[in-house]
């Protein structure tokens, strides 16, 4: 990258920091291009993208609130928020769905099998690009009500990938949640798509819709930018660093 390149990233960077600070970014947002994958036709050899994965999606919504709104639309919206100051910071982004779907193969049968090929195809895009930072957005839960605060997964298929939940969770503690004590965690198979991937991977957890304060947040547009910023935040200082 030229000096000439990252003087302009920088310039980006402040404006977004300085937009987000005003929650304006949802007007910023908005005026950009929705074109969900990318053309890395004319991709530089050293240049870095971005795949980002919103959690569950179609038949599977994944977790819930207490009053029934499921995962998967909320870490669709965030994930499309991130994606967009990613573009916008002009980074190459691709996404595993972009829209309320589950993103197995046509003409496969029987929710298990689907779940399969879903979980399949997203860790194919996960890997397909060689020099690519991925990150899956989720929300937690649990039976106990009392638990909050983001939570990062890593796995030891990239050694990188520590590094980058370290960075994360910095962020949601520094932005978001002065109080979260939690350790970012090294995972097991279970999470399938963070376990498999060789790129530099994060599972974000990014609160507990368990919890009636943390879900009534989650569940809110403007508080739902403020995460999406805190994750395009530690995409780009995982990247600089
Ligand atoms: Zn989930």
């Amino acid at each position: 990258m030229t000096e000439k390149q990252k003087s302009c990233r920088t310039a980006v960077f402040s404006a977004l920091a300085v937009l987000a600070s005003a929650a304006v970014i949802h007007y910023a947002v908005e005026k950009i291009d929705s074109a969900v994958y990318v053309n890395t036709a004319d991709m530089e050899a050293d240049r870095k993208i971005i795949v980002l994965d919103s959690g569950h999606g179609g038949m599977d919504g994944g977790c819930s609130t207490a009053d029934g709104i499921p995962e998967k639309g909320i870490n669709l919206s965030i994930m499309l928020t991130v994606r967009d100051m990613c573009r916008l910071y002009g980074y190459d982004v691709a996404v595993t769905r972009d829209r309320d779907i589950s993103v197995h193969d046509s003409g496969v049968e029987g929710i298990r099998n689907q779940k399969v090929s879903d979980m399949e195809n997203r860790l194919e895009l996960f890997n397909k690009y060689p020099d690519a930072v991925c990150l899956s957005i989720h929300q937690n839960t649990f039976t106990d009500p009392k638990y909050s605060g983001a939570q990062m997964f890593y796995s030891s298929a990239n050694p990188e990938s520590e590094r980058f939940a370290a960075i994360l969770k910095d962020l949601f503690v520094q932005n978001l949640q002065p109080d979260n004590t939690r350790e970012t965690k090294l995972c097991g198979k279970e999470l399938y798509l963070c376990y498999y991937c060789t790129n530099p991977a994060v599972m974000a957890e990014c609160g507990f819709l368990s919890n009636p304060e943390e879900a009534a947040k989650l569940k809110d547009a403007a508080y739902q930018q403020q995460v999406a910023y805190t994750l395009f935040s530690g995409l780009g200082s995982f990247i600089g660093g």
